[in-house]
């Protein structure tokens, strides 16, 4: 780990620095435009891999700059290779500060990470299935759950899939979905209501499965509850994270 900039980032800084959270220089090492609303790049980890275990939906804190001062984004890492420390981040792009990085980054460019709060353990064998919701921000994440499962003792463990989009070509994404699972695309409508409804109107009794929901905040809450109350899966087996923030910067 080297000597990293952490001037500018205010307050949530000076939290992340107390609570002990680790710093690490990444460099860009490739970039590929996926569909026009989506990109990935490649990173070297400035020892990231080494010092932290990886885990499946683990995810980094990036700082970006604008004008001097720096903001903290949630990214996953991707197909992580923890003996070369290189690993990819896909970003769904928006008019955002994160999402306008990724576009123009070039190969050499660096960027500062805290690697703070990301945890995730795959729940043991008496899982039946998996309910799964998220959008183009999450799907890293779906991925390497589905990735998962796959190398898990069961994995012929079925998922249903509930994945939002906003652009014709974010169904055309690198969807790492195996032939038993069942894959529904909603497009956001009604900010996001369209997706929480459907995820309702479907509900079956489904209290031996596991769910996982990464959605804008405001629907992740509501799905959240949806796979509690409609599907009755015990509170300890649903995994929800608000990823963003509708009409608002994350923090
Ligand atoms: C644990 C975690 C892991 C994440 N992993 C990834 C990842 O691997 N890839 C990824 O693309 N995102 C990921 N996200 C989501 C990402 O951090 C947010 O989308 C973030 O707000 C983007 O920052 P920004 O500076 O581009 O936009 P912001 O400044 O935060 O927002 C600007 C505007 O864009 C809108 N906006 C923000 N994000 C989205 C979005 N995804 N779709 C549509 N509109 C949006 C906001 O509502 C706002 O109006 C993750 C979030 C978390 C919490």
């Amino acid at each position: 780990m080297g000597q990293v900039a952490t001037k500018g980032r205010g307050w949530q800084g000076a939290v992340l620095k107390l609570l002990g959270g680790d710093d690490f220089e990444l460099t860009v090492t490739g970039t590929e435009v996926v569909t026009d609303h989506y990109v990935r790049l490649e990173f070297t980890g400035g020892g990231l891999l080494a010092k932290r275990a990886l885990h499946p939906t683990m995810w980094i804190r990036m700082w970006f700059d604008d004008a001097g001062k720096l903001h903290q984004r949630g990214y996953t890492l991707v197909d992580a290779d923890p003996a070369a420390d290189t690993f990819g981040i896909e970003f769904a792009i928006h008019d955002g500060i994160a999402a306008r990085w990724a576009q123009h980054a070039e190969v050499g460019d660096t960027i500062t990470a805290t690697v703070m709060g990301s945890k995730f353990t795959m729940p043991g064998d008496g899982v039946r299935g998996w309910i799964i919701a998220g959008d183009p921000a999450s799907l890293p994440a779906i991925n390497s759950l589905l990735d998962a499962i796959e190398a898990s003792d069961c994995p012929q463990t079925p998922a249903t899939l509930w994945l939002e989009y906003q652009h014709e070509s974010d169904k055309t994404l690198p969807l790492r979905a195996r032939a038993q699972d069942t894959v529904h695309w909603v497009a956001r409508e009604h900010d996001g209501a369209a997706l929480v409804d459907a995820v309702r109107s479907s509900a079956v009794p489904a209290a031996d499965h596991f769910g996982w929901v990464a959605l804008d905040s405001v629907s992740t809450r509501a799905v959240a509850a949806s796979l509690r109350n409609d599907y009755g899966i015990p509170k300890k087996s649903v995994k929800a994270q608000a990823y963003w923030i509708p009409g608002k910067s994350f923090a």
